[in-house]
């Protein structure tokens, strides 16, 4: 799938849609979500042009890759996650769910947040 320029975190990497920025960085930028899931809700998205996690970990460099795990647990502890613990999720495809075409990790956290959501029934 070819990166989508006109996609929405495209946008706001471009400064063109604001965002309630939380952390940024030469390779990240974390944002809190427009539609918060929970207590504290952070989208983790790498500035490069990465369709989703398949194509960021296969085509990113060793330094992007690096940087950008780094600055996500740097995110979820500063946000203050790490003594009660957080969920990150990669929402991948037309399986995962993913609606924006610009990799992220959702950064769930503020409260317990429950078992692993269970797929559908097949
Ligand atoms: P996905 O389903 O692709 O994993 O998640 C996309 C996420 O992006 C959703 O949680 C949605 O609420 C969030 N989102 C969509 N548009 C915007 C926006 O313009 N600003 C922010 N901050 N979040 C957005």
């Amino acid at each position: 799938m070819a990166y989508d320029d006109n996609n929405i975190f495209a946008k706001i990497l471009r400064g063109e849609i604001p965002c309630n920025k939380v952390y940024e960085d030469d390779h990240v930028l974390a944002f809190h979500d427009i539609q918060p899931q929970t207590k504290v809700h952070v989208l983790v998205i790498p500035k490069g042009a990465y369709v989703s996690f398949a194509d960021f970990s296969e085509q990113a460099s060793e330094a992007e890759i690096t940087g950008f795990f780094r600055a996500a647990g740097k995110i979820a502890k500063d946000l203050g996650l790490n003594g009660d613990g957080y969920r990150i999720l990669a929402n991948t495809g037309a399986h995962g769910h993913q609606e924006v075409p610009h990799f992220h990790l959702h950064l769930f956290g503020g409260q317990p947040l429950g078992r692993m959501i269970k797929p559908p029934r097949v």
